[in-house]
Order: structure tokens, then sequence, then C-alpha cells
């Protein structure tokens, strides 16, 4: 097939992609005002964890469609114009212009950190995963905390964020392989650099921490799992102030922390075949909906279902790839 026939059949494929309704639960009269447009499926990018660039091709809605669209909405509306990395829409500055002449209210919020300059709207959602510069260098994203810190001051200092404030959500990974205590001591340095500097007088921070999903097709597929390295205490220790057990003086948000029992369950579901599928169906609907509070209970039914595992063949070594 030569390419012009290739982009021709891209461009007719983008052009199915359907504009659907919001399904979010956020209460009705909130869901009929509330428009969601999404403008591009898959992504450019291929993170070494992630499974979308895997699973879709890249495929954009063309951008006149696009800003056609977002006329359409009322003025003066709330509206998510999403893609999973929408400042690479080729025709990102067009559709910001678009939003701004609609004086739409924009609740799309993922940008990668190069583009931040990008964003207009007072919250972005970003990802930097690894906690560490070295952490971050073994996924190919090279980001140094002078880097991150740099942009998120022009983040923070710039446009209505000035006088509004703002709030960065930052998405981070725990258990890469090869992560130690170490890389921790950094992100709570990263954390004081912050904390230091006046434009974060400005800032809501909402560091995210999300345990390693080791999806398959993915670089990070085989990659060791620790499900009992306790990572929502961690979290919470740095979150509330490191082990000073103080308060920062930037304003931080928690969000929770999967514990064992949920690493237990995702990595049975990633990885046990068709003999997963059979233990994840016998495990009781009240157990999967509320998961145990307390580690000490987390960790006794998770070692319980990897014991039931281990008897189908569902070896620690073929679930974690390493023995508790
Ligand atoms: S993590 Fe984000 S930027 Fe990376 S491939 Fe997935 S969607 Fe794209």
């Amino acid at each position: 097939m030569d390419i012009q026939e290739w982009e021709v059949k891209k461009l007719r494929l983008a052009d199915l992609i359907p504009w659907p309704r919001n399904p979010r639960k956020i209460g009705r009269e909130a869901y009929e005002r509330l428009k969601e447009r999404i403008i591009a499926r898959g992504c450019k990018f291929k993170c070494p964890f992630c499974l979308l660039s895997g699973l879709k091709g890249y495929r954009e809605i063309p951008t006149e469609q696009v800003v056609e669209k977002i006329r359409q909405i009322p003025r003066g509306s709330m509206a998510a114009i999403f893609a999973p990395e929408r400042t690479s829409h080729s025709g990102w500055n067009e559709i910001k212009a678009a939003i701004r002449d609609q004086s739409i209210r924009d609740y799309g919020s993922d940008a990668r950190l190069e583009t931040l300059e990008k964003v207009d709207s007072d919250s972005v959602i970003m990802g930097l995963e690894g906690v560490s510069y070295r952490l971050r260098k073994s996924i190919r994203k090279n980001f140094t905390d002078d880097f991150i810190i740099e942009k998120m001051k022009d983040f923070c200092t710039s446009g209505k964020r000035l006088r509004f404030g703002a709030k960065i959500s930052i998405y981070y990974i725990a258990d890469l392989p090869g992560e130690i205590n170490e890389d921790y001591k950094e992100f709570l340095d990263f954390i004081r650099r912050i904390e230091s500097e006046n434009w974060s007088r400005n800032l809501c921070l909402v560091p995210v921490l999300n345990p390693l999903s080791p999806k398959p097709f993915t670089q990070l597929r085989d990659a060791v799992i620790h499900p009992f390295r306790n990572y929502p205490a961690i979290w919470e220790n740095i979150l509330r102030g490191g082990d000073n057990n103080r308060r920062w003086g930037v304003r931080i948000k928690e969000y929770k922390v999967w514990g064992c029992f949920e690493r237990t369950v995702d990595t049975i579901v990633h990885r046990g075949g068709s003999e997963g599928y059979q233990i994840i169906g016998k495990l009781n609907d009240k157990l999967l909906r509320q998961v145990p509070a307390d580690w000490e209970r987390q960790v006794l039914v998770s070692k319980e279902i990897l014991k039931v595992c281990d008897k189908i063949g569902l070896t620690q070594e073929k679930l974690l790839y390493e023995y508790d």
C-alpha cells in the first residue's frame, strides 16, 4: 500500500470517530451542560509502560472538523476537549483559539511536561513517572529537577494562573525496575525545592503514585513486581512532610495509592492467562469491591490468593517474576 492511500484511509477512519456524550456521573444538571469532545485517539509517543500506543495507532480528527464542532458548543459552556496527549494534535493552536473564542470552560487537562506552555487552563495533569532523575531516564523521560521546576514555575507565573492560582497533578510510577530508597530521598529534595520557591505559594500540587501495572506487549511487561512493598505508607509519609513529620509549606493534595491486594489482583489479571481468569472469577464480589483498609489484612488476603494460584501452577515466579 503506498503512503498516499494509507493517508486517505487514516483520514476516513478518523472521520468515523464518534463524538460521544460524557458518560461520567457528575450530577444531572452538570451532565447536561458538560460536553466532551474527543479530538484524537491513540498516542504519538511510545512510553515503555503504556499499552495505549500499542493498542491504537495515532489518529486525529482534522483540525477544521474539531473547530467546527467546538463552534457548535454553546458559548460559555463547560467542555472537556480530550485526547490522550492533546497538546500534540497538529492543530492544537487553532483548537485553543476556538475554545477561547467560544469562551468555553475547558476541563481537559492532560499534557506533557515539554508542552506545558501550550496549556491555557489553570490546572494540568502530566506524567513524570520516575520519582528520581535516574528512574525517569530509565523510561526515556530524561527530565532533570531543574528542568521540571523551571517548567512548573513558568506555568504558575503565566496567564490568569498568576492571579487565580494553579493546580499541577503529577503521575509517578512506583516499583519501576531498579528502584531504591535513594530515589524517594531525591523526591523529598524535589518537594523541598518547590517549597522554597516563592511562586509555589500560588500552587496546589497533586502528586499521584501508581505502582507499576505490567501491561502485556509493553517494554515493562516482564518487570519484577513487589506487591508487598508498602507504597501507601511510603507515599503518605512523604506527602505529610517526610521523616520530620511536619507539614509542607506548599499545598499538597493526596490520593490513595494501590496496596498489595490491588497489585496482586492486577498482576494475576495481566500475567495469569486463563488460570488467572478462573481465580479472579472465584473471588468474592464483596472482597473486590471493599478492599481491606489495613495493610496487615491486605497482606494476609493477598498471600492466601497467591497460595491458591500456586496450587494451580501460577507460582509466584510466574506471576511476580521472583520468590517472596
Ligand atoms: S503514557 Fe501518555 S504520552 Fe506515553 S504513550 Fe501513553 S498516552 Fe502517550
